[in-house]
């Protein structure tokens, strides 16, 4: 990583050193600017004047304040860090040379801790706030004037590009797939050239609404890995307006800031997936303030339309002691997630109100399955719901998952790329065994994810829980060529087919 890219911060104030002027180096990677600096002495000053001999002295002379905002910051640092210290030697040898060079005010500090204790026996770890030992994060400064698009134009894959490295891993859900191809490529193509301000409306922002399990993470994961942009995964359930107990709105972009190194250019091309957005719709009839509903909305809506904000960096929350560093969010692609329960009786209705005034031809079952009604949804009904008009305006590329069914669910177990069935084949044929999964053991599977009402979640650990005497047995016995598992099996009526190596 090129260290000097990144710009130091002051541990204490938290502002970067182009804003708080040049900071002075402390042991364990800390810095102080001239004002924390000037309140530290002052502190010091008040806590110690009262010593045995101490009152005598001047401390913001011994720590070389005088003199210009921190004109001998550096050199004197030097005194305070003991030689033996190691993990200070990094600057600390540069200004070996300045510091002979400065005799006169070596002596003067010599004088000064003669007369006092020594400096360096200031301990940090007793004042009253955190330094943040361990090393604070440091951020890579955007470069003045320049840009580097993460993905140039040339390397965009175009969308059925994209739509095909999807299928590899996600079965199913060809419209979302589709949608999201598209809207990405046309994204990125606009961060590639720089277009987004002329179009700003029509920032590829997306809604996507699914019941719980049925890959709406797991497509904008996939997403982000094909394209390679760093990417932040974040639940709209642990958001509230800032000041009450929760995170900060900003942590959606701490986290993405923390994806991409922290490095900021990175972060500003970045994707933000925020699930569970439906939890933030307004609350009905409430009469104490909605800090986690519609005020998360409206705070969303500054980093949904492209604003330069000052986001906590490596924490979720902003307070004093963390630094920040501003992040334009214009070229961040924002996706929201949710399960919208209950929006299908909204859909239904409006459909069949619809119908009957005669807009749309056919007339509609009332009983018709959910699973393809969600797919009707306009922004109308996501209103009704309880997302405000302003925060549904600005993510306009809104969409639906289905629903896993059984046919569905059996896929997810076989074919992906990283398929649970391929993993644990590939386990056993370290052993040289085949593993084989009969049809109707696999329907056993799906059904028993089904009824867990989890969606895809559940069969990896239902698989996990059949497979632990399998895997434990198999690798005694050497003669084995080939396990078959049938549903006799999983129901505990039968044993697995086992057939031995042929010699
Ligand atoms: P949600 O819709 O609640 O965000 P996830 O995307 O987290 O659900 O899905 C949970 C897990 O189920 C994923 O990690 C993935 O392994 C699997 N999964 C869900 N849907 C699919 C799908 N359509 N294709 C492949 N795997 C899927």
């Amino acid at each position: 990583m090129d260290q000097d890219a990144y710009e130091k911060i002051c541990s204490v104030c938290g502002r970067p050193e182009s804003v708080a002027g040049k900071l002075m180096r402390l042991p364990m990677n800390m810095y102080l600017c001239p004002e924390c600096m000037d309140k530290t002495a002052d502190m010091i000053e008040s806590q110690m004047g009262n010593m045995n001999g101490a009152g005598a002295i001047d401390w913001k002379k011994v720590m070389g304040m005088y003199g210009g905002p921190m004109a001998n910051a550096e050199k004197t640092n030097q005194e305070l860090i003991k030689p033996e210290d190691d993990n200070n030697r990094g600057d600390a040898e540069k200004s070996d040379k300045d510091l002979k060079e400065s005799g006169d005010e070596k002596e003067e500090n010599k004088k000064a801790s003669q007369t006092g204790p020594k400096v360096n026996f200031i301990d940090l770890t007793g004042l009253p706030f955190d330094f943040g030992f361990g090393g604070r994060p440091k951020v890579k400064k955007k470069k003045e004037g320049e840009y580097t698009p993460l993905l140039k134009l040339k390397d965009i894959p175009a969308p059925h590009k994209i739509k095909e490295m999807l299928d590899e891993y996600v079965v199913g859900q060809e419209q979302a797939k589709k949608v999201m191809s598209v809207a990405v490529y046309n994204h990125y193509k606009r961060v590639a050239t720089r277009t987004m301000d002329e179009i700003e409306i029509e920032k590829s922002n997306m809604l996507m609404l699914g019941p719980t399990g049925c890959g709406k993470t797991y497509l904008v994961r996939t997403l982000a890995r094909i394209l390679k942009v760093p990417l932040a995964v974040t639940d709209a359930t642990t958001l509230t307006e800032a000041g009450y107990i929760g995170d900060d709105i900003e942590s959606v972009l701490s986290k993405l800031l923390a994806a991409a190194d922290n490095d900021v250019e990175k972060a500003e091309q970045g994707i933000v997936y925020i699930d569970e957005i439906d939890k933030i719709a307004k609350k009905q009839n409430t009469n104490s303030r909605d800090v986690s509903g519609e005020s998360v909305q409206q705070g969303l809506l500054k980093l949904l339309e492209g604003a330069d904000i000052e986001v906590p960096v490596g924490s979720s929350s902003k307070n004093a002691m963390v630094p920040t560093t501003s992040v334009n969010t214009r070229n961040i692609l924002f996706i929201c997630g949710g399960a919208f329960p209950g929006i299908e009786e909204i859909i239904k209705k409006r459909l069949n109100r619809s119908s009957s005034i005669g807009f749309h031809g056919e007339v509609r079952d009332p009983e018709e399955k959910d699973l393809t009604i969600l797919k009707e949804v306009e922004t109308e009904d996501i209103r009704k719901f309880g997302m405000i008009p302003e925060f549904v305006g600005r993510l306009p590329m809104v969409f639906a998952l289905e629903g896993l069914d059984k046919d569905m669910m059996i896929r997810i177990l076989k074919e992906p790329k990283n398929a649970i069935l391929k993993q644990y084949q590939k386990l056993l044929e370290l052993d040289e065994v085949r593993l084989i999964f009969d049809d109707d053991a696999l329907e056993l599977i799906a059904e028993k994810a089904l009824k867990k009402e989890t969606g895809a979640r559940a069969l990896r650990s239902i698989l996990d829980e059949y497979m632990v005497d399998i895997m434990y047995e198999i690798p005694k016995d050497k003669n084995i060529g080939t396990v078959t598992i049938t549903r006799e099996y999983l129901e505990k009526t039968g044993g697995p087919k086992i057939e031995l190596r042929t010699l």
